[in-house]
């Protein structure tokens, strides 16, 4: 094997052993034993993060750009290695990883060209106007500055993009922002290889190493201290709803509240309209069940529901979809706790009253296929778990006996991800109807397209209303997510001297 991890924490520049350990649970290939992070190890790391932070936080736009860049650069130099402990450890095919690897080091660069534009910056300046009656106007200057050290935890179906040095670490660096991330049990070798590479950065640019600091899982308790510790002062968390809640609420309790920004779960309903379910159900249903399937149904923005007119077109869509998810084979989750919490979802779904099963198989443990299920518009309004997430590829067909019907569904939707129209031009007026209720419901919004696929970019929002995610003003994937890690402070009348740079 090209790497083999050590199983050690990375603490402020020291890879240190805890007293226990645990096994990881790699999909192939040899398990390897790794710390269990203890709550001393969190102190360590905090206080760590809070000495660097008064270096780090001043240091200037172009020395974070270049960190950043070296960080993406030191990934890239451990491409193989990290495609080879990633897929052992996920399951995930090769090809995904290689993808993955380049859309975290597209991330970090990205960060890196947003910082040196400045605009992230938002300086505003009100002139004095010391004439003013009655009374003068003092000189305001706002400036956005980095909040502090954050922690950061990642999800185990992106053990790159949204994990050790994914969005959040990236966007909370570009702030400025110390990290300590606890380390995700289910891909533990991934986030110790891309360590190195973030401490081999920090070497190369002579920076504090307090900078970043990872602590591996093992136990509840590492992640409850790292939220807890009075020096971290905001949390950046992609992953399940009750894990991100456990977490928020423990935030939301601490002596001196912090913002929680948790990426959490989504069913991501699509509403097929009337004109593109008669033209061209078939092809849409179709590409639902890629989308449906990809990564084993492993992503946030798995659209889980699909909501069509009732009747004969209605009838050919869920048999289309019937066949083309019928093709695809099983795939490996990537724990054996998740492929059990699929199968505990599917059970959720088919015990329902009125609702039938359309495609059902046989799960094998860890492999997983996808089920089909389909439900009345009026049962699906009475029964809230249908609307729950199950992580999986597992999806829900409603049909609706009106377009009355299909503006119910949308106003009782939870806060979503993403919500999708698939629409021809003679839906104009009915995909207008449910506009305003979709913009309420989601964070993006998507037409004649599928939700999976996030592109990291200026205008991408990643979030949307409670429980995707528990801020609906922010966005986990993007040049905007670093304002989560920055907050604005004013500056009256001060002499330029004491201005930040
Ligand atoms: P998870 O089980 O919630 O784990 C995420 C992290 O939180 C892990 O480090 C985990 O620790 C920790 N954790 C969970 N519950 C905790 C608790 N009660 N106390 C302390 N720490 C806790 O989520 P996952 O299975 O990795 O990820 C799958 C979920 O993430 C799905 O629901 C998916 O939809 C969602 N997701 C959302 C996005 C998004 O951007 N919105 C992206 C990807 C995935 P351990 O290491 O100990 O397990």
């Amino acid at each position: 094997m090209t790497f083999t991890p050590h199983g050690k924490h990375l603490i402020a520049g020291q890879w240190l052993a805890g007293d226990e350990t645990f096994n990881s649970d790699p999909a192939h290939g040899p398990a390897h034993a790794y710390s269990i992070g203890r709550v001393s190890d969190v102190n360590a790391a905090c206080e760590a993060a809070e000495e660097a932070f008064w270096s780090f936080g001043y240091t200037s736009r172009a020395d974070r750009a270049a960190f950043l860049n070296k960080i993406a650069d030191e990934i890239e130099a451990r491409a193989d290695a990290i495609t080879e402990i990633g897929t052992q450890e996920t399951g995930l095919p090769e090809a995904r990883l290689q993808g993955e690897r380049g859309r975290t080091t597209g991330q970090i660069r990205l960060f890196a060209e947003h910082i040196l534009k400045g605009d992230y910056l938002d300086t505003r300046h009100d002139q004095a106007l010391p004439d003013r009656a009655p009374l003068p106007r003092p000189d305001l200057k706002m400036i956005q500055r980095p909040v502090g050290p954050i922690a950061v935890f990642g999800a185990s179906n992106f053990p790159l993009a949204f994990s050790t040095a994914g969005g959040d670490t990236a966007a909370a660096l570009a702030a400025g922002c110390p990290v300590v991330v606890k380390g995700h049990s289910a891909h533990p070798g991934t986030g110790e290889i891309i360590a190195e590479a973030v401490h081999a950065a920090i070497k190369a640019c002579n920076l504090h190493p307090g900078v970043f600091s990872l602590i591996q899982g093992g136990n509840r308790e590492v992640g409850a201290a790292v939220v807890q510790h009075p020096l971290i002062k905001a949390v950046g968390f992609t992953g399940s709803l009750a894990g991100g809640r456990a977490l928020f609420d423990l935030c939301a309790q601490r002596p001196e509240p912090i913002p929680f920004f948790g990426e959490l779960g989504s069913v991501n309903p699509m509403f097929i309209l009337d004109n593109a379910l008669n033209n061209r159900g078939t092809d849409i249903a179709a590409g639902w069940a890629g989308s449906l399937t990809m990564g084993a149904g492993q992503f946030c923005t798995n659209p889980g529901i699909a909501i069509v007119q009732a009747g004969e077109k209605g009838e050919a869509f869920v048999n289309a979809a019937q066949e083309a998810l019928g093709a695809f084979g099983a795939q490996t989750m990537l724990t054996d706790g998740i492929a059990s919490a699929y199968q505990s979802g599917q059970r959720r779904i088919a015990e329902i009253a009125g609702v039938q099963d359309v495609l059902t198989t046989m799960c094998d443990q860890r492999d997983a296929t996808p089920y089909l299920y389909r439900t009345t518009a009026a049962n699906w309004l009475e029964n809230e778990v249908l609307a729950e997430e199950v992580f999986g590829p597992l999806g829900v067909i409603v049909t609706a006996e009106n377009a009355d019907e299909m503006q119910q569904i949308a106003r009782s939707l939870q806060g979503q991800l993403t919500c999708t129209l698939h629409m021809d031009d003679a839906d104009t007026e009915a995909a207008q109807r449910l506009m305003p209720v979709l913009e309420r419901k989601a964070g993006r919004i998507l037409a004649n397209g599928f939700p999976t696929g996030v592109e990291v970019a200026d205008a991408m929002v990643h979030g949307g209303p409670y429980p995707a995610s528990t801020n609906f003003g922010a966005t986990s994937v993007g040049t905007m997510s670093i304002r989560r890690f920055l907050r604005p402070v004013c500056y009256q009348n001060l002499p330029d001297a004491l201005l930040p740079v």
